[in-house]
């Protein structure tokens, strides 16, 4: 496994393996590594046959008043945990590198990236559409991998890749959890253990609204209600609790199509995100 740093060396290492036929696989990830990420590594490892798995903190996803300077950090865990799952390049870059002097090009996604956590978090996706363009601009992946649990970030990067004619297929990956339903994130670090106890609201509630999808109710009000109750038990004020459509992310008022239920919520200091897929697009 190789650890990579300047954009230079990336890509006269990536390009000769490209000329080649081999595929690359793309992996973005701010580091602080869990089981989800290391399961889009071997999403990724199926797919292409050089896995490229990025770390890098982005300063321009995360507002003023953000965790930026606190996000949870661990090179030496990360990449031993990396070497584990059989990646090939790990590209970890210096803000100069991503953001050279002189850098001014910013992208936006106008209406994926509007309302959810775009209303809460002012900048954090064109910050995310940013440097993904950017990054694929250095990798020329052929397959990128994404999260679900980031299910507006993963839109927001489909619309994107869409819209700029950009040969890379997304492919997204499922959430992954811990057994007692608390999806992964780095930012779970944060979380005293009372805390802990609290967070397992969100899933709980999302999980209350999917046995109701499954037993037929189709009312997004009820279903919402339904999670609700589990944040109201636990004392939790959602951001937002909503059923949008599960391509467009149009909010919807009745769960007839392809679905997916999105919270957000701050669990004292930290904020966390969920979402279960009622059903997906076929
Ligand atoms: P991050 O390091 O938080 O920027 O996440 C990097 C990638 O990992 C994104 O595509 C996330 O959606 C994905 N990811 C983070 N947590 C999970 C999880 N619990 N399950 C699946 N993917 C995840």
């Amino acid at each position: 496994m190789l650890v990579i740093e300047t954009a230079e060396a990336l890509k006269a290492h990536l390009r000769p393996l490209q000329r080649e036929g081999l595929r690359v696989g793309f992996v973005p990830t701010m580091g602080a590594l869990h089981a989800g990420h290391l399961s889009l590594v071997e999403e990724a490892a199926r797919h292409a046959e050089v896995v490229v798995v990025s770390i890098f903190v982005n300063p321009t996803q995360f507002g003023p008043n953000e965790d930026l300077s606190r996000y949870p950090r661990d090179l030496e865990g990360d990449l031993a945990k990396l070497r584990e799952v059989g990646t090939s390049v790990v590209f970890h870059p210096s803000e100069d590198v991503m953001y050279p002097p002189g850098h001014q090009t910013t992208v936006q996604v106008a209406h994926v990236t509007q309302g959810l956590c775009g209303a809460h978090r002012p900048g954090h996706f064109e910050g995310v559409a940013t440097v993904v363009a950017g990054l694929f601009g250095l990798v020329h992946p052929d397959v990128a991998v994404f999260g679900e649990k980031d299910y507006q970030q993963l839109t927001t990067i489909r619309t994107l890749v869409r819209d700029l004619h950009m040969d890379v297929e997304v492919v997204g990956a499922p959430l992954v959890r811990e057994t007692d339903g608390l999806a992964m994130s780095s930012r779970n670090a944060y979380l005293s253990p009372e805390e802990r106890l609290t967070a397992l609201s969100l899933s709980r509630g999302l999980f209350r609204a999917r046995d109701r999808y499954a037993a037929g109710e189709r009312n997004a009000a009820l279903l919402i209600g339904a999670a609700h109750a589990e944040l109201d038990l636990a004392g939790v004020q959602p951001e937002y609790l909503e059923l949008r459509h599960a391509t467009s992310l149009v909010p919807l008022e009745r769960a007839d199509g392809p679905c997916v239920m999105l919270v957000a919520a701050r669990v004292g200091k930290t904020r966390l995100i969920d979402n279960v897929i009622l059903r997906r697009p076929s």
